[in-house]
C-alpha cells in the first residue's frame, strides 16, 4: 500500500479548540481541562484509505499573540491549513479572516484551506450563523465544516475532505 504524507497545520484564536480537535482525531479522546499549547505541538496519525495509507503530520500552533509570529514556520511547510473559530464567539470568526489574509499573502501557493467552526455541540450559545461562515469559505475557495471535538462530530470527516483536496505528488 502506498504511503501518502499530508502536512497540516492548525491556526486560530486561543481557546477555539485546536488542540482538542487534534486530540480527538489522533487519540479519539476529549479532555475538558486540556493544557494550552505553548508554541506548537506535533502529532501524527495514520489512516488507511482505499489503497493508500494517509499519514497526517499535524502541527498545532498556539493562538496567543506572543506566539503568532511563529506561525509562518508551520504553515509554510504545510499542504493544508485548518483555520478554526468557535461558533459561540463571534470575535474568533473575525480573527479567522486575519489568518486567511496572512495565508494569502505569505502562505505557500495552492495551500488547501479548511475553515472549521468548532464547538457546534453548543447550539444554544451560537453567535456565528452557518450560512454566513459557509458563504465566506466559498468566497475564498476553502473547505467549510462545523465540528465538535467534544462529541466528535465531523472531525475525521474534515481531515478526509482535506486529503481529497491536496493534490497527489508522485
Ligand atoms: P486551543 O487553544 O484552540 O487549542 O483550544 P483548546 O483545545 O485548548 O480548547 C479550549 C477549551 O474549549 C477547552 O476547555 C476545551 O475543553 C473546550 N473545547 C474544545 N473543543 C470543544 C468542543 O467541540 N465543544 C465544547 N463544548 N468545548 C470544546
Amino acid at each position: 500500500m502506498a504511503l501518502r504524507e499530508l502536512k497540516v497545520c492548525l491556526l486560530g484564536d486561543t481557546g477555539v479548540g485546536k488542540s482538542s480537535i487534534v486530540c480527538r482525531f489522533v487519540q479519539d479522546s476529549f479532555d475538558p481541562d486540556i493544557n494550552p499549547t505553548i508554541g506548537a505541538s506535533f502529532m501524527t496519525k495514520m489512516v488507511p484509505r482505499n489503497n493508500e495509507i494517509h499519514k497526517y503530520l499535524i502541527w498545532d500552533t498556539a493562538g496567543q499573540e506572543r506566539f503568532r509570529s511563529l506561525a509562518p514556520m508551520y504553515y509554510r511547510g504545510s499542504a493544508a491549513a485548518v483555520i478554526v473559530y468557535d461558533i459561540t464567539k463571534e470575535e474568533t470568526f473575525h480573527m479567522l479572516k486575519t489568518w486567511v489574509k496572512e495565508l494569502q499573502h505569505h502562505g505557500p501557493q495552492n495551500i488547501v484551506v479548511a475553515i472549521a467552526g468548532n464547538k457546534c455541540d453548543l447550539v444554544d450559545m451560537r453567535e456565528v450563523q452557518t450560512e454566513l461562515a459557509k458563504n465566506y469559505a466559498e468566497s475564498i475557495d476553502a473547505i467549510f465544516i462545523e465540528t465538535s471535538a467534544k462529541t466528535s462530530i465531523n472531525i475525521s470527516e474534515m481531515f478526509e475532505e482535506i486529503s481529497k483536496k491536496i493534490p497527489c505528488v508522485e
